[in-house]
């Protein structure tokens, strides 16, 4: 089977899946939008997904991100950043992300909005919140109790678009809970924040869960690209 097919296959597998999560929802599919996660792989694949309709892909990495930017760059596709961000980096990314999902800390802010307002364009941010809680906490992500001021600093930034929240799931932990708690935490920030209507969750193994608490991202890879060999 060639690699176009595989990967026809498993896209069509998942988006079988997120249609019949919308339906056991009660939500369109059109309101979910996939951004496939093509960290590790190579460009060749995000053109394959092209050709299949996929218009968003998600990055981890900038080094990585940065050179298939340049290499698709004659493709018309949204690139999503999901990683931990550094400072450093941040001007880099805003010169070909639309959306940053992984903005968790006040200083991350205003390098992306300086970042934004020398690319000449705006940045969508989702602010990612760290549902986990005990000894995996702090494995990126914005303790709940931090996320308001947070948000609010990024409604504040002139170059930045604040469109909603963002999780992973914790480790050891059934995700549905976790996406419920989520899920509330942006009813609060929506409440201050009209335009923030988005929220970034759900991966390969648990986005059925993410949109029955009403995810518009789901950021899948190996369901639709195969296991990494590396676990990132
Ligand atoms: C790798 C990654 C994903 C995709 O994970 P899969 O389990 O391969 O679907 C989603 N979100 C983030 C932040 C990631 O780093």
């Amino acid at each position: 089977m060639s690699r176009a097919d595989e990967i026809a296959g498993n896209l069509t597998a998942v988006r079988d899946r997120i249609a019949a999560a919308c339906r056991a929802a009660g939500r369109e599919p059109a309101d979910v939008t996939l951004v496939v996660i093509t960290k590790t792989r190579p460009a060749s694949d995000i053109r394959i997904l092209a050709d299949l309709g996929v218009s968003d892909v998600g990055e981890n990495r900038d080094q990585e991100a940065v050179g298939k930017v340049a290499e698709l760059a004659d493709l018309d596709l949204s690139w999503h950043f999901v990683g931990q961000l550094q400072r450093n980096k941040a001007a880099s990314v805003a010169r070909y992300a639309r959306y940053v999902h992984s903005v968790d800390r006040p200083r991350l802010v205003s390098a992306l909005d300086a970042g934004a307002q020398r690319a000449g364009r705006g940045l969508r941010v989702f602010v990612q919140v760290d549902l986990e809680s005990g000894e995996h906490a702090g494995r990126g992500g914005c303790p709940p109790s931090d996320v308001p001021a947070l948000c609010a600093a990024v409604a504040a930034a002139e170059h930045l678009d604040l469109v909603g929240l963002m999780a992973v799931a914790p480790l050891e932990q059934p995700p549905a809970p976790a996406f419920e708690r989520l899920a509330e935490l942006q009813v609060r920030i929506h409440a201050d924040h009209p335009a923030a209507t988005l929220l970034s969750a759900g991966m390969s193994g648990d986005l059925e869960d993410a949109i029955m608490a009403g995810a518009t991202h789901v950021r899948v890879g190996s369901a639709v690209l195969g296991e990494r060999d590396d676990v990132r």
